[in-house]
């Protein structure tokens, strides 16, 4: 029997606000220290009383608002009740039926869109370190209290790779609204995946409506450990069903070292938390004027962005993704750009830095398309690289979009060989310099000159015996090493294309 997978996610974000859910406490998660952002309220002492956030209500509607989710106009806070010494109150803060936000959908890359089922706030745990070397265990109440907001989807998802897109496309929507960090090594971005098989029919477009039971896994701490933990459940359960087994309702870990999930413990169902409401804090009414600012304030979001960059600048899916996968890389190559293009487009720039000092012909047609390949091929080559090996971010770098614009005009109008501008790029990393400088201190102007350009041919063909006698027999490699030497020769200045030209007409 063919089995389909059923999935739904339940994820946790920690929003990015000054103070925590329900107190004056800060929240900060980089603090290195225990226990210095708390306070009476948020370590559960008797007699105090909560306040609402309204930074975080605000940000959890803000998030409602991009997924298209209703938003409730009156919504309430229940307790939730465990016992776990990380949890000082002995219950969590919620929203059990009256969620903030409930329906809307995200569309994952590739075009299916998954339903939200609701999207509600709650307050974070603190913290507990497991001291196993002295026996006992250490509990740090610094995250007790943050605001901590939960996306539950439909079970529409059918496999780990679309989990895991529909995840690292939370992510980045969470970022542009600037909402959450939502960096999964620090668990500011948690995932729980819900997994269950039905048989598949062949024969019906439509779904069977009969839910199988489903396994919760807990613990999957990156977009890697979401598709192959949502994967390996499948093809578990698949293997039991095929053995006329039955699935047992529980919670599972997930081992990323071994690769396979395990039982923790069975499934609690809701009663088992004596949800109630809260009689400390009274339901809350949502103007709708607050949400109509809300919603004129929504930035671009990145599924509008991809589309706008297909369309203004006709790049492929691949660099599109890249790009808009880092909005201050795409802010950075839309500034870089538009300067470009006002370079390449002013005619004759005899005024602009760009041609200042140099002999450069002007063109006369700008090829926008061009350009705009030009300006992408770098960025996501050249400068991305340097960010990568740095391991910074572009608001961390030194050439600024205008410099890195000039940079491109130098390479397209030939003042400089492509092999000569990665050293210009990087000294405007490292120092910040713009590169017309650069190129003049270092003298790196392209030698177009064929006289001079077969001089240093000349040299080297005579210092080089033995590739020369190579080529002549037909290893055509040999003309590789030797173009490479008189590249060196020049400090990547000689035009290639002339210096290939040039040996060839030696060599003969
Ligand atoms: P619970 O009460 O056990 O937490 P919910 O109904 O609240 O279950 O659903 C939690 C998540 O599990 C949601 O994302 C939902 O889409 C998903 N889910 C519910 N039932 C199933 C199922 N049978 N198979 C897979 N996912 C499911
Ligand atoms: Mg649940």
């Amino acid at each position: 029997m063919k089995y389909e997978p059923v999935i739904g996610l339940e994820i946790h974000t920690e929003l990015k606000t000054k103070t925590k859910m329900f107190c004056a406490s800060r929240n900060d998660p980089d603090e290195k220290h225990p226990n210095v952002n708390i306070c009476p309220v948020c370590t559960g002492q008797p007699g105090t009383l909560p306040t609402i956030n309204e930074e975080a209500v605000k940000k959890t509607i803000k998030v409602g608002m991009a997924l298209e989710s209703k938003i409730a106009d009156e919504t309430r806070w229940d307790r939730k009740n465990y016992f776990y010494p990380d949890l000082p109150k002995g219950y969590q803060i919620s929203q059990y039926d009256k969620p903030l936000c409930f329906g809307g959908e995200l569309t994952i890359p590739g075009g299916r869109k998954i339903r939200v089922r609701r999207i509600h706030l709650e307050e974070d745990t603190g913290r507990l370190l497991h001291e196993s070397h002295v026996g006992h265990s250490l509990v740090d109440f610094n995250r007790a209290g943050v605001p901590l907001m939960e996306l539950v989807t439909e079970p529409d998802l059918r496999s780990g790779q679309e989990a895991s897109a529909f995840a690292q496309e939370l992510q980045l929507i969470l970022r542009y609204l600037g909402v959450s960090d939502a960096d999964m090594e620090k668990g500011q971005l948690r995932v729980e995946a819900n997994i269950s098989l039905r048989p598949e029919n062949p024969n019906s477009k439509t779904q069977i409506p009969n839910l199988g039971t489903k396994v919760e896994i807990k613990n999957l701490n990156s977009f890697k450990a979401v598709r192959d933990a949502v994967d390996y459940e499948i093809k578990r359960q698949a293997e039991l069903l095929e053995d006329g087994k039955k699935i047992v309702q529980e919670t599972r870990g997930w081992s990323g070292t071994k690769g396979e999930t395990f039982s923790q413990r069975s499934k609690e169902e809701s009663h088992d938390y004596r949800y109630f409401p809260e009689p400390d804090l009274p339901s809350l009414k949502i103007d709708p004027v607050f949400i109509q600012d809300v919603a004129k304030a929504l930035p671009e979001l990145p599924a509008q962005k991809r589309e706008r960059f297909a369309r203004q600048y006709g790049l492929g899916a691949a660099q599109i993704n890249t790009l808009v996968a880092d909005e201050k890389l795409a802010e950075f190559f839309e500034n870089v750009v538009s300067e470009f293009m006002d370079w390449e487009s002013s005619g004759l720039d005899k005024d602009s830095r760009l041609a200042e000092g140099f002999d450069v012909a002007p063109h006369a047609v700008v090829d926008k398309q061009k350009l705009f390949d030009l300006a992408a091929n770098y960025t996501l080559s050249d400068l991305l690289g340097l960010l990568n090996k740095a391991s910074a971010s572009v608001d961390d770098i030194r050439i600024k979009p205008e410099d890195f614009a000039e940079w491109l005009g130098l390479i397209h109008r030939g003042v400089i060989t492509s092999r000569a501008a990665k050293d210009v790029l990087y000294e405007m990393w490292a120092t910040g310099k713009d590169p017309s400088l650069v190129v003049k201190e270092k003298n790196l102007v392209q030698i177009q000159d064929a006289g001079e350009i077969e001089k240093t041919a000349r040299e080297v063909v005579s210092r080089n015996a033995a590739a020369v006698s190579d080529y002549k027999k037909g290893k055509l490699e040999a003309l590789k090493f030797l173009v490479g030497e008189a590249m060196k020769e020049t400090r990547g200045k000689a035009n290639p294309q002339l210096l290939k030209e040039i040996f060839e007409k030696l060599l003969k």
